[in-house]
């Protein structure tokens, strides 16, 4: 009686080892779920809210017509504008700063722009070594405009039929 319990037991982990071995291979072989980063990176939505941007039409022409909307709707008062009329009469700003230690990436600033000027763009890849690194002003906003405007113009089309 004692033999055969002992025996029972030694199946009973010898399936279960089985078991284990079947499970590791079958996701040994299976595509994996996790990914090499920084070497590789996950698909991101049109609508992804990363590193703001200023934008500029294709003319070179700043869309920003310091309208200050975005200044006003932000709940976190990280946005700061100034503005000057130009002597063509047109209206521009001489300051756009964003406290990027201030921004919760709400989304509100871009809604509220009426000619998608600022922009909160796909780059999610800006950590810094200093907090002063994070205070970012127009040359800055609008350095990003020109890098990321390629993808922010595209993603704005996929998403134009919903807005
Ligand atoms: S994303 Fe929100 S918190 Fe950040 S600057 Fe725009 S409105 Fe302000
Ligand atoms: S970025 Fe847009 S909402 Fe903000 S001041 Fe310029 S035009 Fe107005």
């Amino acid at each position: 009686m004692a033999m055969d319990y002992t025996r029972a037991v030694k199946y009973f982990f010898l399936a279960d080892f089985a078991k284990g071995m079947a499970l590791g291979l079958k996701y040994f072989f299976a595509p994996k779920s996790t990914l090499n980063y920084p070497h590789e990176k996950g698909p991101l939505s049109p609508r992804f809210r990363g590193e703001h941007v200023l934008r500029r039409y294709p003319n070179g022409e700043e869309r920003c017509i310091a309208c200050k909307l975005c200044e006003a709707v932000c709940p976190a008062q990280a946005i700061t504008i100034d503005a000057e009329p130009r002597d063509d009469g047109s209206r521009r700003t001489t300051r756009y700063d964003i406290d990027m230690t201030k921004c919760i990436y709400c989304g509100f600033c871009q809604e509220a722009c009426p000619v998608d000027a600022v922009v909160e763009g796909p780059n999610f890849e800006f950590a810094t070594e200093t907090r002063e690194e994070l205070f970012y002003n127009k040359e800055k906003l609008l350095a990003n405009g020109e890098r990321w405007e390629a993808e922010i113009a595209r993603n704005l089309e996929i998403d134009a039929p919903y807005r």
